[in-house]
């Protein structure tokens, strides 16, 4: 017994629908084999007995009535094999047999009074006297279009029957083994698609637990296939992004206690009091960095969670690209300055050139770009600002360094959320992916490319509002 479920479905659904077309394949088979060998033998004794009424017409129908031995001539001149030929007068009443016997008592079956209202009569039925399944054809002789005589032909069915039977067995015998094949073959179908699905199932139900170590092996074909590729690709997706969280909880504790490490450390040495007021401006302003570095921290998980759930709203106006870029330097000038970095503005642009976006998160993505770019390149080293215009619609700004690069491996993970190549870096790991957002939230596009120990570009590409003549006063969009 198959259990309930997709492979008993299928092997129902085979088994219904190749029965139901046998059966009828089968009852239309068997009606027309049947109709044509009866046909066949009413048409031979209809010839036949069309014959014996022609002859009957020339030469017995004048004589007939004098000298009934005319119809014994007839009897013998038209008798069939294993048929028996009857002539009868128009009430039934048999006046010559082929076979010698006269019934006593007038033939009534259906065939007779049909031939005796002068048309062909034909009867299908049970003989009483042998209890043998018969057919009987029966025309009218006619005398001046009265019908004076009938001749009857008569036949046992009993051979035909049994051969239909035998035919009707074997034909019985071949659907029959068809139907067990195609269940054969529907219960195969069955397993293969019912054994993947089970083991899928049990792989994903240990998933479902948390076992994300586990795999669905097995070399399944198509949709089954995909499945568990699918569902493989998802297990080794959450193992990446769990461990995706995990250095990132140990990253940002790390980022929260150094700042909380020095401003508690200071807060307690103040504490104590008896300072110099330049000692005390010292302590007082490592707190206020800190306590900046840990804003700058919360402010930046809080933009990745304004993003992540749509909520990040931009302040769109017309903004001078140049402008921008020229700020951003200025920002960073001094922590440049403290590693002997130069950072350089390569305007390729002569005019002003304007976007549609939000200054303050422009300026927040070349920050955390040329922070990046400071952060991990060698000391007395340089950082390029390069803009140029791509096409007459977009604007591309390029962040250059000449730090210690990407590798290739690491190149295409680097703007995941939390994704960072060295955790000692300090850094949350969501500085790219923030800025990849802001810049699509413009409608641009974001590119890193990188070479291992050469360099890093990050590339922004912006749609262009217009490009005017620095001084023009740009008026404010949206
Ligand atoms: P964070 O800077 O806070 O670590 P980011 O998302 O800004 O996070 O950067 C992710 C990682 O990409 C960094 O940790 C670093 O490994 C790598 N990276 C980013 N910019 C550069 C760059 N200019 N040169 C080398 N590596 C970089």
């Amino acid at each position: 017994m198959i259990k309930r479920g997709i492979g008993r479905q299928i092997v129902l659904h085979y088994f219904i629908v190749v029965f139901v077309t046998l059966f009828m394949v089968e009852v239309i088979f068997s009606l027309a084999i049947r109709m044509y060998y009866y046909d066949t033998i009413k048409n031979h004794m209809y010839v036949h007995s069309t014959w014996a009424s022609d002859y009957f017409q020339k030469f017995v129908r004048l004589n007939a009535e004098r000298d009934p031995d005319y119809f014994t001539e007839m009897l013998r001149t038209f008798e069939l094999d294993n048929t028996e030929l009857l002539i009868l007068n128009n009430k039934g009443e048999v006046q010559a047999s082929s076979s010698g016997f006269q019934a006593d008592k007038a033939i009534q079956t259906s065939d007779v009074p049909q031939a005796a209202a002068g048309n062909v009569g034909t009867w299908i039925g049970r003989q009483t006297s042998t209890g043998e399944t018969v057919m009987a054809v029966s025309t009218p002789l006619q005398v001046r279009g009265e019908t004076r005589y009938i001749v009857r032909y008569l036949t046992s069915l009993e051979s035909v029957n049994s051969k239909l039977m035998n035919l009707t067995l074997v034909s019985v015998g071949v659907a029959g083994a068809v139907l067990a094949l195609v269940t054969l073959f529907s219960i195969g179908l069955a397993n293969s698609i019912v054994k993947p699905i089970n083991n899928i199932r049990a792989v994903s139900a240990q998933m479902a637990k948390g076992k994300f170590d586990v795999r669905i092996k097995g070399n399944y074909k198509y949709e089954l296939g995909e499945l568990a590729a699918t569902l493989n690709y998802m297990a080794q997706e959450i193992v990446r992004s769990n461990q995706i969280k995990d250095d990132f909880i140990s990253s940002i504790s790390h980022e929260l206690r150094t700042p909380l490490t020095g401003i508690k450390g200071w807060s307690e040495t103040l504490k104590l009091g008896g300072f110099d007021p330049e000692e005390t401006e010292l302590g007082m302003g490592i707190i206020a960095k800190e306590t900046d570095r840990l804003i700058g921290l919360v402010e930046e998980m809080l933009d990745f969670s304004k993003l992540q759930q749509n909520e990040m709203k931009l302040v769109i106006t017309v903004v001078n690209l140049k402008e921008i870029l020229q700020e951003t330097m200025l920002n960073v000038w001094a922590k440049a300055e403290q590693k002997g970095i130069q950072i350089k503005l390569d305007d390729h642009i002569e005019r002003g050139i304007y976007v549609n976006g939000d200054g303050n998160r422009l300026k927040q993505v070349f920050l955390n770009l040329v922070d990046n770019a400071i952060k991990f390149s060698a000391e007395n080293s340089w950082i390029h600002f390069v803009i140029k215009q791509q096409s007459d619609t977009q604007v591309l700004v390029e962040v250059v360094d000449s730090g210690i690069g990407i590798s290739h491996e690491h190149l295409n993970k680097v703007k995941d959320r939390f994704f960072q190549v060295n955790h000692q870096g300090g850094g949350t790991g969501l500085g790219l992916a923030i800025s990849q957002q802001l810049v699509e939230l413009h409608h641009g596009q974001m590119d890193i490319h990188s070479e291992l120990g050469v360099g890093t570009t990050v590339s922004v590409m912006l749609p262009i509002h217009e490009i005017k003549d620095e001084g023009e006063v740009s008026s404010p969009d949206g």
